[in-house]
């Protein structure tokens, strides 16, 4: 492991990037990859403990993003760093960018009943919540 990585992931913010990431495309590959062999992750951030006591599980494909998504957020050149959906530096390849939006797409609304409600997927809340509110008119609908 690269000591400059080890020293960009004791910054806190980039822990918490990076856990939310791997858990994320956790949520991603349990629901998506569900055919495919699925193990604990085995990454320069797990060995550093970025994701907590667990690993994200992940298939190799989902393993391959989120070793490429530590080392760009370990090494993200803006301070403060914006949303990367909002970030003018696209620094993800877009094989790369196009698979961290579908695992975003997918886990963003999935992950509330998981306990997020960050800033990044709060859009997809609004537009949750303004559905609920719809329905609740033509239905008692309970949810959570
Ligand atoms: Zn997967």
């Amino acid at each position: 492991m690269q000591d400059r990585f080890a020293e960009k992931m004791s910054d806190p913010k980039a822990r918490a990037d990076t856990r939310l990431l791997g858990d994320f495309t956790g949520i991603y590959c349990r629901g998506k990859h569900r055919g495919a062999v699925r193990a604990p992750l085995a990454s320069d951030g797990v060995v550093l403990g970025v994701y907590g006591r667990r690993a994200p599980v992940v298939c190799e494909e989902c393993a391959e993003l989120l070793v490429y998504a530590e080392q760009r957020r370990a090494f993200c050149p803006k301070d403060p760093k914006p949303f990367c959906s909002n970030c003018d530096t696209h620094c993800y390849k877009p094989a790369m960018r196009e698979y961290m939006r579908d695992v975003m797409r997918y886990a963003g609304p999935r992950s509330m009943f998981h306990g997020y409600a960050v800033q990044g997927v709060r859009h997809l809340i609004e537009s949750r919540n303004a559905r609920k509110a719809a329905g609740a008119q033509s239905a008692a609908e309970h949810e959570g």
